[in-house]
């Protein structure tokens, strides 16, 4: 049976996946570490690849999800995060070459915006925004049932929004960004200064965001006031999105989205306040993602399939 190939690679594994034909579980499906001291990365990518190409079954297509700024539209890698040597490279060109077949590239955080549409939460709506909420921000942004890319196929960078002019420099270095401010280093740079600054707490110095999420349920003040602040701005952001994108659903995955209410309460309640009218809210949808860690790998499966189903 043919089938299609879906790629993951992230700054520590790299993931492979392989689905049968009109199938949304995969068949086969490993992963490898992104680093080892004797093959460089890129190797290690065609040999991971190499390794799940079916022997004597037909390959339709492959998708690949990496992390950092892309160009989808010619499939080159600009610069990759954890990926230093991944610079300019032009993935897609390779991979067409050494296996034969279709191939196509996505940022890691709009696929997983695409995998949580066609096979997640997300499935049924024709306008969708995709956050995830871990060790940074990113997103994507489903528009009339399709994948924003933009210009230079770099749309959708959610996270990177300035959210608190003045505010902490955020990873990219820029000031105020909403990564800065509610990302799980955001969370806990806060709560640091707020400790150091002699707010009464049952934390010790430098908690991780983990740690203060536990300490919130056991209903510790700084705890709590930390994920009601970064609530309120994801808030904010998520009204601006919505005047900009008038989405149905808002789909929040990563580590920090699985705090729950803690985070999602004080979401809501900003988001009512802060949109232009009571349009936007109407048959809205803020929940959480279904796929977890596998919304980038379905993605890419997505986007493999679209591109062997338009030749
Ligand atoms: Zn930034």
């Amino acid at each position: 049976m043919p089938v299609t190939i879906a790629l993951d690679v992230g700054g520590t594994h790299m993931r492979a996946a392989v689905f049968p034909e009109n199938e949304i579980s995969p068949c086969f499906q490993t992963r490898i570490r992104t680093y080892s001291e004797d093959e460089s990365s890129l190797d290690r990518l065609m040999r991971l690849i190499s390794e799940v190409v079916p022997d004597g079954e037909p390959l339709h297509a492959i998708g690949i999800a990496v992390p950092g700024p892309i160009d989808p539209h010619n499939g080159v890698i600009l610069t990759a995060p954890n990926l230093q040597e991944w610079v300019g490279l032009p993935i897609v060109q390779m991979i067409r070459e050494k296996f034969g077949v279709p191939a196509a590239l996505g940022n890691d955080a709009n696929l997983a915006a695409l995998g949580e549409w066609r096979f997640g939460a997300g499935q049924g709506h024709h306008h969708l925004i995709y956050l995830t909420i871990s060790t940074g921000i990113g997103g994507g942004v489903i528009c009339d049932d399709q994948l924003l890319l933009g210009y230079k196929g770099l749309a959708g960078e959610l996270g990177h929004v300035t959210i608190l002019p003045n505010g902490p420099i955020c990873s990219c270095g820029q000031p105020g960004h909403l990564e800065a401010v509610a990302s799980g280093p955001g969370i806990a740079a806060y709560v640091a200064e707020q400790l150091q600054a002699g707010q009464p707490s049952t934390l010790a110095e430098n908690p991780d965001a983990k740690t203060i999420s536990q300490a919130a349920l056991q209903g510790d003040l700084l705890a709590l006031e930390a994920f009601q602040r970064a609530g309120h701005y994801l808030g904010l952001a998520i009204a601006n999105y919505l005047m900009i994108f008038n989405p149905s659903i808002i789909i929040l995955g990563g580590g920090v989205s699985q705090t729950g209410d803690l985070l999602l309460d004080p979401i809501r309640e900003t988001v009512n306040e802060a949109v232009l009218s009571d349009h936007y809210k109407e048959d809205l949808i803020i929940t959480l993602a279904a796929l977890g860690d596998d919304a980038g790998l379905y993605g890419a499966l997505a986007l493999a399939r679209d591109l062997f189903q338009e030749r």
